[in-house]
Parts: C-alpha cells; structure tokens; sequence
C-alpha cells in the first residue's frame, strides 16, 4: 500500500497505487435544494449510452429519494453498515477508509449486489421519514423529510474500481481525471463492481464484461458539459474541472464552491475514494443525516445557503448552474451579472442575479382576455 493524500479526509491514508492526481479532474456539483427528480438527466444519459443488449439495467445516472431510495437496493446502508463506526473529528477523519477496513488478503472492504438488487430502480421514490399527521404539513418545523439525490460515477480520485481490478481494465485519465474502462481488457470477473461502494460499475450479463459512466469525455474534450447537466431541468448542476488542492483558482467556480467556500460537500468522503461529485446539502434535512452522508462540513454549507443572497460572489457562482452547455473555466460578477468564461477567456454565459420583474397589463386587447397573474 502506497501513502496518499486525501484532502476531504484532511489526512493521509493507504491505497494501492501511488496518487497520481491529474492537475484538473473532471468534476460536478449538485444543487440539491433545486432537484425535482424528473429523471430527465437519467433519460438523457441512458438514451444517450446505454440503450444495447445487456444494458437494459444500468443507470450511469440515477436519481433517488432519500432516505429510502436507493440504486441498487441499499447500497449505501449495507457498506456503511459493514464499515462500522465512523469517527470524524473535525476536519480530520480518524475512522476506517474501506481500504484500511479491508478484510485480509482483498483490497477493498465491498459487497457484491444481488441481481434482485437492480429490480426496482426508482423504489422509495417521494417516500419520506414518516407518515404525515392530517395537516401537519402546515406547521414548521416539518418532523418528516425526504430530498431527492441524482448520482453518477464520481470519477474519483482514489477510485475503487480501479484498485480492485486484477486485470488493470481501469484506468484515470491523466489529462482530466476521467475513469475509463477498458473492455478489451476485461475478463468480466465483476471485482470492480463488488469494490465500488457507489455501485457505479456494471455488469453486462450479455457481452460479459463490466461498463461504466465515461463522463461524457467527447463532449468534455470538445469543450461542453456533460449530458444529464446540459439537460437538467432544475438548473441543478454544474460540469468543470477542478484544480489541485495546492493550486486552488477562485475565479474557477468549481474550486470556489468546493475548496474556497466549501458549500459542496463530497458523498461520503468516509470510504476514501475522493469522490469528484460534489452536493450542497438540502436545508431542510437534520444534520445528523447530513454529516454522515456529505462530511463534517454538512451543516456549515447549509448554513452558508440560507445566507447566501448576502454574498454576491458566491449567488453569481450558484447563478452559473445551468446557465451554459459549455464548460466555464473562469466567473466574475459585474454589476448585476455572473459571466461565465470558457478556457480561452471568452463570454459564454451572461446571467443577471436579480430576475427582472415584468408588469403585464391586466387586460390583454390582441387576446381580449384578462390576466390573472401580471408578474
Ligand atoms: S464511483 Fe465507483 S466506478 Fe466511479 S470512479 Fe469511483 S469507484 Fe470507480
Ligand atoms: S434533470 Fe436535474 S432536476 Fe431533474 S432529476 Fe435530474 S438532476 Fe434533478
């Protein structure tokens, strides 16, 4: 085991091959507060890749209701679960990562699902922690939550699959952190998808060999986002690239929401992997929850959130979701706008922070007709 560091554990920790961090990782970030789970990035992204035999299955991109949705079932709670107990102390991680929790002679502590696992892909959908007393949806605060999670593979910088493959098919791109599959390599002995403590590895039951999300890495390598960020309806979203810890950039609004501001937090920092998804957590759910699932600074980013029109550098930031198919290197707010700027500095995106307001009349003469709402 080679010593590395990982920054969202604030220490360093053991994984099988020496860190090779690319110097700008392919990166996301979700708005939480802003999905609405239409599944329209789940059906961008499966009409897009995974329409063939033996892919009928795989979701690259899901979208579940928490805390009782899951893809596959329980995927989440049967490895937490087995990892035991999870000491945070601060900004400094003490527990086990899944590797230290590794059972002797394998790599990585996982668990390989059930086909049964994979039956139901939206179960749980707008469950919520209990049932809602006649009325009690009127009265603050609510005792019962549920919010809606989309996830992809989080191209991690550790990744699991990667380490667990004993026929070396998984590889990081050097050039933007991208993990890829090489199928020509794989003999389909699914250890990636037992290692990957998101489940984000699948396997083909008719071609025999395992697939994954590849980022969208012609669009990306061409300039524009990802498929299910350039479709979200939401405006949930956000595709870039991230810089090395020790070469943070502010006017790069990845690094200004995670490094400098940390309002996005990475999905279970815990396992080790340094995922490369990152969430502002929902505001309206317990931060007990919430530290478990996005790190010990869960609370501080929700508080952040509701403050958030007071801080126009970081509303101009979250202004820039959805506001481009085309990847924005660089942001700055002038005046009353965020502009985007593409990786040779030009303008593609002009977005006011301030939605204007515009005052109809309330009797429409060309359809003889009276508004009911002339805002
Ligand atoms: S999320 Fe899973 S499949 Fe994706 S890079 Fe990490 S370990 Fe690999
Ligand atoms: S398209 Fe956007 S808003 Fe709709 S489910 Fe996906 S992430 Fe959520």
């Amino acid at each position: 085991m080679a010593k590395v560091h990982n920054w969202q554990l604030g220490r360093e920790m053991d994984y099988p091959y020496e860190g090779r961090r690319p110097e700008k990782q392919f990166a996301m970030i979700f708005d939480t507060n802003k999905c609405i789970a239409c599944q329209t990035c789940t059906v961008a992204c499966k009409t897009t890749w995974t329409t063939g035999r033996g892919q009928e299955y795989m979701y690259w991109n899901n979208v579940e209701t928490k805390p009782y949705g899951y893809y596959p079932l329980g995927w989440d709670v049967t490895i937490l679960d087995r990892l035991g107990v999870q000491e945070m102390d601060g900004p400094v991680y003490r527990g086990k990562t899944l590797f230290d929790a590794a059972p002797t002679g394998e790599i990585i502590l996982g668990y390989l699902p059930e086909d049964i696992d994979y039956a139901h892909p939206n179960i749980g959908e707008d469950d919520s922690t209990g049932l809602m007393p006649q009325g009690a949806h009127l009265t603050l605060p609510h005792l019962q939550w549920m919010f809606y999670l989309p996830r992809i593979c989080n191209h991690c910088t550790y990744p699991a699959c990667l380490s667990a493959c004993p026929r070396q098919s998984i590889y990081k791109r050097p050039e933007d952190g991208i993990v890829l599959l090489d199928q020509s390599r794989c003999r389909g002995y699914r250890e990636c998808v037992r290692g990957c403590p998101y489940k984000k590895v699948y396997f083909n039951a008719q071609t025999r060999v395992s697939e994954k999300c590849i980022g969208c890495y012609p669009a990306v390598e061409g300039g524009r986002q990802t498929q299910c960020t350039i479709t979200c309806i939401g405006k949930i979203r956000i595709q870039g690239f991230l810089n090395a810890p020790d070469k943070v950039d502010e006017d790069n609004p990845l690094d200004y929401l995670v490094h400098v501001k940390k309002i996005a937090q990475p999905l279970y920092p815990q396992f080790g992997l340094e995922p490369n998804t990152y969430y502002i957590p929902p505001i309206h759910v317990p931060a007990v929850y919430l530290r478990q699932m996005f790190g010990w600074g869960a609370e501080r980013a929700t508080d952040m959130y509701r403050q958030v029109a007071m801080d126009r550098k970081l509303l101009g930031a979250l202004t820039l979701l959805g506001a481009t198919p085309e990847i924005a290197h660089y942001f700055r707010v002038d005046g009353d706008s965020v502009i985007g700027y593409d990786a040779k500095e030009s303008e593609i995106a002009r977005v006011p922070l301030t939605e204007p307001v515009v005052i109809r009349e309330l009797y429409d003469p060309k359809y003889r007709a009276f508004r009911t709402n002339i805002t």
